[in-house]
C-alpha cells in the first residue's frame, strides 16, 4: 500500500544532518511548550511518528540532551547546534520535528501556533495534555 503523504525533505542549518520526514496530520499538529527546556529552544514542533522518519546524511552528527526523567531524547546538530527533533515524553511513539528544519517552511508561516503547558507536564500531572495559550504572528506586510 502507498503512503500519499507527503514526504517532506528536511536538514539542520549547516547541512551536515539531513532526512525526510512524513508528519503524522501535516501541520496541523504545529505546537511549542512551556517547559524548562522548551522555553528556551523556542522551536515550533510538528508531529512524526518514529518509523516515518527517515536519515539521508549525518545521523551520527547529531547529539543528544535529556533531562529530569530523560524519558525524551532532544536531538540536536553537532556542528550548528540546530535542533533537528526530539523523540517526546508525553508520546514515546512519536517525534517532535524542528518545523524550521523542512524544506521551504518558515516558523512564520504559521498565523496562530498552540502553546502547551509543559511546566505542568501530562505524565506530572496525571491529565491530558493543556493548552497554556495560543501565540500568534501577524505580518505586518
Ligand atoms: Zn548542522
Amino acid at each position: 500500500m502507498s503512503d500519499e503523504r507527503h514526504q517532506h525533505e528536511a536538514a539542520c542549518h549547516c547541512g551536515r544532518v539531513k532526512f525526510r520526514v512524513r508528519l503524522a496530520d501535516e501541520f496541523n499538529t504545529i505546537r511549542r511548550c512551556t517547559c524548562s527546556y522548551c522555553r528556551m529552544r523556542g522551536a515550533i514542533a510538528v508531529s512524526a511518528d518514529l518509523k516515518d522518519i527517515e536519515f539521508v546524511e549525518g545521523e551520527d552528527n547529531l547529539t543528544l540532551y535529556q533531562f529530569n526523567t530523560r524519558t525524551a531524547k532532544h536531538y540536536f546538530c553537532r556542528t550548528c547546534g540546530i535542533y533537528t527533533h526530539h523523540q517526546r515524553r508525553s508520546n514515546p511513539n512519536q517525534f517532535g520535528i524542528n518545523v524550521a528544519c523542512i524544506e521551504g517552511i518558515s516558523p512564520f508561516d504559521f498565523p496562530e501556533v498552540q502553546v502547551m503547558d509543559g511546566v505542568s507536564h501530562p505524565s506530572d500531572s496525571g491529565t491530558g495534555p493543556k493548552i497554556a495559550g495560543i501565540l500568534r504572528f501577524d505580518p505586518t506586510k
